[in-house]
């Protein structure tokens, strides 16, 4: 049975079951990972779940699962070592010309694999003033710093008001040339994407891109379609990250299908990451031998517009590092071709 249209984000196991996308008899479960994990499901992603379905990919993306209490050795609460990297609160300061700045900790879903689940939640709100300036101080005492990724969180939670003032604070600071906004909204709230939203991200002194996070084609609705053509329209290149999920998207033919969505959009992919050992994700992660696998099939039958770059965030906080398929034999001397065919290089002469 189809869910009703949703006005209001569902944001309790007991919602979820009134919304009809959960049996009560799952209640008590639910209720207990609720209670140690943020939920929130939009209006415009309820809406896309088939409940009839047990293996839906919004529904495993959004709705919680009594697995998420399983935590594994491996797994951790920091597990791309952000905590080691940030020199005053809010601010990741990975590599040399660039920063994330964590703005908000709060989203507008919750996604049940998140990397940073154990710091994002409702009611978590944005930095104070204080912690803001103190992170503004930071970004304009290093003239290293090219780049400024605001991140969160979803930044784009944010009103409208308080984004221009913090995109006007930034666009002040001489050496930053480039302000980059990672978000959700896009596709699980398009109708945030206003005029007004559009003015504030927009900026005249620096470029500012946007990389959209989103995991299944279904999400790419009427809507979702729409709110990326305004942003696009009005001067933003829109990228996309997406993460690889085991039963939303590790198959070559769901994600060769959103990445030719995403091209059709004029959203170019930018990045596909392996699922971080965030607690209690076992179950929706794959293995790197997978994810090898499908990039192989993706560069064998997609357009190479259609190619994001697999990586893996080192577990410590070492960065990202491109994990894809090799193409190139280990003495160099052997390539091969995208349908599997080993070539020499440079050739033998006749
Ligand atoms: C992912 C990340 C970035 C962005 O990396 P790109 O490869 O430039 O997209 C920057 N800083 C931190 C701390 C990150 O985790
Ligand atoms: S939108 Fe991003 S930060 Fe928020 S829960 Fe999803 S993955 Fe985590």
């Amino acid at each position: 049975m189809a869910a009703a249209v949703q006005q209001k984000t569902l944001r309790t196991p007991s919602e979820l079951v009134d919304a009809n996308l959960v049996s009560g008899n799952r209640l008590p479960a639910l209720a207990a990972v609720a209670a140690r994990y943020a939920v929130a499901i939009t209006p415009a992603m309820a809406d896309l779940i088939d409940a009839a379905d047990p293996n839906d990919p919004i529904a495993r993306q959004f709705v919680p699962d009594a697995r998420e209490l399983e935590q594994q050795p491996e797994e951790s609460a920091d597990p791309i070592g952000d905590d080691r990297f940030s020199p005053v609160e809010g601010v990741v300061h990975r590599y040399p010309d660039r920063v994330l700045l964590k703005i908000i900790n709060a989203c507008a879903v919750y996604c049940r694999f998140c990397f940073r689940r154990e710091m994002v939640g409702p009611g978590r709100g944005g930095l104070s003033a204080s912690a803001l300036a103190a992170a503004f101080d930071y970004i304009r005492g290093d003239p290293e710093i090219w780049e400024v990724i605001l991140s969160g969180g979803d930044p784009l939670v944010l009103s409208a008001r308080r984004l221009k003032a913090v995109m006007a604070r930034l666009s002040a600071i001489a050496h930053v040339k480039v302000l980059r906004v990672h978000t959700r909204v896009p596709v699980v709230a398009p109708e945030r994407i206003s005029a007004a939203l559009l003015r504030a991200l927009r900026t005249r002194e620096k470029a500012t891109f946007l990389v959209l996070h989103i995991n299944h084609p279904r999400e790419l609705t009427a809507k979702a379609r729409a709110a990326c053509a305004r942003l696009i329209d009005a001067g933003i290149p829109v990228l996309s990250q997406s993460v690889l999920l085991r039963g939303v998207n590790d198959d070559a033919e769901t994600l060769g299908a959103l990445m030719r969505a995403l091209v059709e959009c004029r959203i170019k992919p930018y990045y596909l990451h392996h699922a971080d050992l965030a607690p209690g994700t076992a179950h929706l992660r794959t293995t790197i031998d997978e994810g090898q696998a499908l990039m192989r099939a993706l560069r064998g039958r997609y357009s190479g517009l259609c190619q994001p770059t697999y990586v893996l965030d080192i577990p410590g906080g070492y960065g990202k590092s491109p994990i894809g398929p090799n193409y190139l034999g280990e003495d160099g001397a052997i390539v091969e071709d995208f349908q599997g065919r080993a070539h020499r290089y440079p050739p033998r002469h006749p």
